[in-house]
């Protein structure tokens, strides 16, 4: 018997859950800032309207997953920004 069951799981797979995100109905810059803009203090009404979209996202646990296994440095994903989800890998890494 093959060591098919071993492979990772086909491309598709792996973004499948992007199809239903809510934030494919906004504009990116909701959710990833200009070079010049990256410190999150410089934005806060930008991130919690990210978060605002990710409260209501069927996906975001997929997306928060997908954003820590990367892991993701730029941008809102499961309603976490690169700050709490490096946090969220600290304590992980206990
Ligand atoms: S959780 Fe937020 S960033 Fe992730 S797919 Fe949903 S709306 Fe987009």
């Amino acid at each position: 018997m093959t060591q098919h069951l071993n492979l990772p799981p086909t491309l598709v797979d792996s973004w499948q859950w992007q199809e239903n995100a809510a934030c494919r109905e906004h504009d990116t810059e909701f959710f990833f800032f200009e070079d010049r803009e990256q410190g999150e203090e410089r934005s806060p009404n930008r991130n919690a309207l990210a978060k605002a979209i990710c409260s209501s996202c069927p996906v975001a646990r997929a997306c928060l997953e997908h954003a820590l296994a990367v892991p993701e440095s730029y941008g809102v994903w499961g309603g976490t920004t690169p700050k709490e989800r490096a946090r969220m890998l600290w304590t992980l890494a206990g």
